[in-house]
């Protein structure tokens, strides 16, 4: 048996994006699950359109992801290999130095070409079974621009062939390339690696996929406060399903679950509410610190230097927010918007929003709170729980008109007109905020 060696080959002409990730991680997966080795192999041949900080964002990406390499290339350090490999194919009569007409004056009058045998190639995918390839029409193709200078087709193939690499994992817009890297792998005496091409991924609604969809670059994710556990369990399942329909899987069962043949044939559809579903679930595993720690970052200064004086405060509020949220990015929007600066501060409010809209009357309001501080005020401190609270003022509250009670009591506490529940809010803020701010409230209806 040969070790299983499989390897993501981006080309570092854009950022890691979510389409690719799941190249990587297919390949990755099967080599984890076959104590194989995964190469992360930068493809620059392309010299104007790479660029290092492409190269960057990707391997950031894979490493925020976890999707460690075993080795490491960049093919422009490697042209010493494909030069040698040029001259061993020249001498063996596959290839050969062509004169052009230069296109351009000055241009460059040579290339190197390989001598096309001119027949049928054909090849076993995975996914989609034999595929068969007239190689006529691609004529004497290129492989180098000069010795110093290999083109894509074959730097993979010398790659490929030198790195070992068993089985090639790698998007379906690769399939018609195959077959002219095949007759290059035949003319260097290659073994041919098993190919994968994984299907496209669309848009819902069938359209080509982008940042519209919500789409996007790895790196993007990551600033938006999505979990790398939620990335990766949403791109496995674009094509592949572990034969159930299980939607929650870790890295770890998908080392053991994962297998080439499942990879769907047709296309994969992106769906962002997904990966917000899932985003949402990993989000609740988070331990308490954690998620405290990224909400936290993303509360404008102000109201982190409040968090950070109350923690007790905001150590309630964190289970709160995760409700409410899909993202953690999502925190500084509504931070922005004032929906958390009332947990820490008292809320300013005009008085008449204490009314509910079936009891006008500051009076009666004013009463409706003066009997829940009356009804709460002896609870223990320590016993100031959402379900006390609510034991505390409920039998009041069904008797004199929830909403006449309860409203009121709720603004008073948040000056807001979403909020949690009162008895909630009670909780979270204490009991002396609570009664505070309800007597403070008290005070405007009677002013
Ligand atoms: N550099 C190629 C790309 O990014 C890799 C294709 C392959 O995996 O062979 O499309």
């Amino acid at each position: 048996m040969t070790k299983v060696i499989t390897r993501f080959a981006p080309s570092p002409t854009g950022v890691l994006h979510i389409g690719s990730v799941r190249t990587a991680l297919y390949s990755w997966l099967y080599a984890r699950q076959n104590n194989g080795k995964f190469i992360l192999r930068i493809e620059d041949t392309d010299k104007e359109r790479s660029k290092k900080e492409f190269e960057d964002n990707i391997i950031d990406g894979l490493n925020w992801l976890g999707l460690t390499h075993d080795e490491f290339f960049r093919q422009s350090d490697r042209s010493v290999f494909y030069k040698e490999k040029i001259i061993e194919l020249i001498a063996k009569g596959a290839v050969y130095v062509s004169k052009e007409e230069p296109k351009e004056p000055g241009g460059r009058a040579e290339v190197i070409r390989f001598k096309n045998p001119n027949r049928v190639v054909t090849f076993e995918d995975v996914v989609r079974g034999d595929i068969s390839f007239d190689t006529t029409e691609l004529g004497d193709f290129v492989i180098a621009k000069d010795f110093d200078t290999p083109l894509y087709h074959f730097a993979v193939v010398v790659d490929d062939f030198e790195m070992g690499v068993t089985h090639v994992i790698r998007g379906d817009d690769a399939i018609s390339n195959t077959p002219r890297q095949i007759l290059i792998q035949e003319a260097l005496g290659a073994p041919r690696p098993i190919y994968t091409h994984l299907p496209m991924i669309l848009a819902p609604d069938k359209s080509k996929l982008s940042k519209r969809h919500g789409a996007l670059a790895v790196t993007e994710y990551h600033e938006e406060g999505y979990l790398p556990e939620a990335i990766l369990n949403f791109v496995a399942l674009m094509g592949w399903n572990p034969g159930n329909d299980q939607e929650i899987i870790s890295l770890e069962e998908m080392v053991k679950l994962f297998t080439l043949p499942k990879v769907q044939k047709s296309a994969a559809v992106f769906n962002i509410d997904k990966l917000k579903w899932l985003n949402k679930h990993y989000m609740k595993l988070l331990s308490a610190d954690r998620a405290g720690e990224e909400i936290l970052t993303r509360f404008p200064p102000m109201l982190q230097t409040k968090a950070h004086s109350d923690v007790k405060v905001f150590e309630k509020v964190v289970p709160v927010i995760l409700d409410h949220i899909s993202v953690f990015g999502e925190v500084r929007a509504l931070a922005e918007a004032g929906e958390y600066g009332y947990f820490f501060e008292d809320p300013a409010y005009a008085p008449e929003k204490l009314l509910w809209k079936d009891e006008p009357e500051p009076m009666l309001a004013a009463e409706k709170l003066q009997k829940i501080l009356a009804l709460i005020v002896d609870i223990d401190n320590a016993f100031f729980t959402p379900e006390t609270i609510k034991t505390a003022i409920w039998d009041y509250a069904t008797e004199a008109g929830r909403g006449s009670v309860l409203w009121p009591m709720r603004y008073a506490l948040s000056g807001r007109e979403k909020s949690p529940d009162p008895f909630m809010l009670a909780n979270i803020l204490g009991k002396e905020a609570t009664l505070r701010r309800i007597t403070h409230a008290i005070e405007l209806l009677r002013a």
